[in-house]
């Protein structure tokens, strides 16, 4: 069976001015089976075609705020940075691959923001300054210990993925869903109602967590997570596979 090759959106460091990652984000791929993949951090479609048409699915990687601009806000002043690169290749990488060609994407916590923000939804810029919440949305460290519970929302592939209703996760945010973009279901929320997993129900994987997987892989639900990625990526692997053989 062909491992697939899964880009992964690097981090960027504004002090440093140089890009980094989180080693989880790589090994929750490798250990489900499939080859990841920094990719660079460019907005040339020159470079970002190719590599789109080569690889088998794509992780969207937390990290700045999204720009309010790509849901039609005014930046608030408790807005964190942004990267304006980031923004713009995602959104490419997402339209191009997972949308166009029907590639698996994975979302994570800025990941999730990203996919309702491209697909028509808005967030809250900072949730404790723009909505009641009894939680704390972010943590302090150490990161692989739950902060809050999430409710998996019946009859939905995460609940079938991980099969319980409830999920202990960590959190570290303070950015979330506003309004649900048309085409996205929510599939875990928490207490307060803040929607923590999403699902694009007329794609064969367009998955997104509020939560950080990457710093808690150890556990059942991450794995799950992982797993049922790069099964998908796989899948899309064999199938370019099969299409090749046949010409
Ligand atoms: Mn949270």
């Amino acid at each position: 069976m062909q491992k697939p090759m899964i880009g992964v959106v690097p981090l960027w460091d504004d002090e440093k001015q140089s890009i980094w990652m989180v080693p989880g984000y790589l090994e929750g791929i490798e250990h489900a089976g499939g080859i990841p993949v920094i990719l660079p951090l460019t907005t040339c479609e020159q470079v970002l075609s190719p590599l789109i048409e080569m690889l088998d699915g794509f992780l969207f990687t937390g990290g700045h705020d999204v720009s309010p601009s790509l849901y039609g806000e005014e930046m608030a002043a408790v807005c964190g940075a942004t990267c304006a690169e980031r923004d713009t290749m995602e959104t490419y990488l997402f339209i191009e691959g997972a949308l166009r060609r029907g590639k698996p994407a994975l979302g994570i916590c800025r990941g999730i923001q990203l996919f309702n923000s491209i697909l028509g939804g808005t967030l809250y810029q900072d949730i404790p300054s723009q909505r009641e919440s009894m939680l704390t949305h972010k943590q302090l460290p150490p990161y692989d210990m739950p902060a809050h519970m999430v409710e998996v929302l019946h009859e939905t592939p995460l609940s079938w993925l991980v099969g319980r209703k409830t999920l202990a996760v960590n959190s570290y945010h303070h950015q979330a869903i506003k309004t649900l973009a048309p085409s996205l279901m929510p599939m875990a929320q928490a207490e307060d109602g803040t929607i923590e997993a999403v699902c694009m129900p007329e794609h064969r994987f367009v998955w997104a967590v509020q939560w950080h997987p990457e710093f808690s892989l150890e556990q059942d639900a991450s794995i799950r997570l992982f797993s049922a990625f790069v099964a998908q990526c796989t899948k899309h692997a064999e199938i370019c596979q099969s299409r090749t053989v046949a010409v």
